[in-house]
């Protein structure tokens, strides 16, 4: 009998995904965690912590806060073998069982405290400018939008968008809505349009310039164009066959890489046919974590948990108190869903999820 400890899991990419696993299994296996940074970041309440930097202590919570047994490699993972990650340090760790899990590749600071100064910095610029440029109406342009709208009023926000309308990972009339709010906040949406980021400068003004002829006046400008996916470490690697052409991991109804009976992949990274959601990540996560343990544990492959894709589900904060929610058969916006999300932005309930306060900054 193999003791359960000397399974060797070894989990790459440390955000909402990889972590659940990280902390679900870390009495049950020997988990190694591989991730860049120190810390594991509630990413999409990041548009608060602009504008209001303080928000960002409860949402940037160090790795050793929630996973205190295994092992923590900060380090990019940057190969892997049929039997070893390689990382940018140049450790090559060894695995019974891999998951995937490194969703969007974003280069933030490696250290809480330097994301939290950043952070400081990005203020000072919304602060010390009066007009605002944001580039790109996806989720994070609207949000950020909505964020500086209802903080600093008194700014000037343009919002310029290529696509023929805002969040076109949902419905149009989320869209709809989404744009008569902004407007009713004074934002000015510019769609159908590119902006040339290389300002020119008259007298004390940057002067942007659009694909469409158009002149933006703005003291400074926040590109909030989508991010790329984290598979790159991947793409000369044993695994360069199982992404498909946007470079998502490719996996089977029990979130394994498709003919692999160890190597797992969840979160964002993966093709799964549904919005990329952060509570769709943990339901992945909790699957991988359950399966995992039933496997080291001698489990049989007919009690493996599946994952289905889900409908249409997601909340877009605007400012504060309001929100727009696309639900399967209905579109809401306002107070209601603002109650639901934009308040706290699940930062409490994300807390408690990896056994922390929901309030108390744990140092
Ligand atoms: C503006 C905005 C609002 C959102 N609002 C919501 C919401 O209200 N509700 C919701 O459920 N979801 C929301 N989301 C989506 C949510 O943020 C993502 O679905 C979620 O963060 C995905 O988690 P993940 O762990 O798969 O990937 P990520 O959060 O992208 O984490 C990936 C991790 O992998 C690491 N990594 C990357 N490359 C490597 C490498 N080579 N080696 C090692 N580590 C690596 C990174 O450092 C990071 O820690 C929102 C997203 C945005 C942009």
């Amino acid at each position: 009998m193999r003791k359960l400890n000397e399974e060797r899991v070894v989990i790459v990419g440390g955000g909402i995904a990889g972590s659940i696993v990280a902390k679900s299994l870390q009495f049950h296996a020997h988990v190694i965690l591989i991730d860049p940074k120190e810390y594991f970041e509630i990413t999409w309440a990041s548009l608060r912590s602009m504008v209001e930097p303080s928000f960002a202590e409860r949402t940037l919570i160090n790795h050793r806060q929630y996973f205190t047994k295994g092992d923590l490699v900060t380090s990019s993972a940057v190969n892997v073998t049929e039997t070893e990650v390689l990382t940018a340090d140049g450790q090559k760790i060894a695995y019974d069982y891999l998951v995937i899990a490194t969703g969007h590749a974003d280069p933030v600071p490696k250290i809480r405290s330097e994301r939290i100064h950043q952070y400081k910095e990005e203020n000072e610029k919304i602060k010390s400018s009066r007009s605002i440029l944001i580039v790109g109406g996806g989720p994070t342009g609207v949000e950020l939008a909505g964020e500086i709208a209802v903080d600093f009023p008194d700014k000037k926000v343009t919002l310029v968008h290529k696509g023929p309308r805002l969040l076109e990972f949902i419905g149009s009339k989320a869209a709809d809505k989404t744009l008569r709010w902004l407007k009713s906040k004074n934002v000015e949406v510019k769609l159908n349009q590119a902006v040339n980021l290389n300002s020119d400068t008259d007298g004390h003004n940057k002067i942007y310039r659009t694909s469409a002829g158009d002149t933006i006046e703005a003291d400074c400008h926040f590109l909030c164009t989508g991010k790329p996916f984290g598979s790159s470490w991947l793409k000369e690697s044993v695994l360069k066959n199982d992404l498909d052409v946007r470079g998502m991991i490719k996996v089977d109804e029990n979130l394994r890489v498709r003919g692999r009976n160890n190597i797992f992949a969840i979160g964002d990274i993966t093709n799964i046919p549904e919005i990329k959601q952060g509570f769709l990540a943990q339901k992945q996560a909790e699957v991988v974590a359950k399966n995992l343990r039933m496997m080291i544990e001698g489990g049989k492959e007919c009690w493996r948990e599946t994952y289905k894709p889900h409908s249409v589900l997601a909340i877009v904060s605007l400012g504060r108190y309001d929100a727009v929610a696309q639900l399967p058969f209905l579109t809401i916006s306002g107070r209601i869903p603002g109650y639901i999300k934009s308040g706290d932005l699940f930062v409490g309930r994300t807390r408690k999820q990896m056994g922390l306060s929901p309030h108390i900054v744990e140092t």
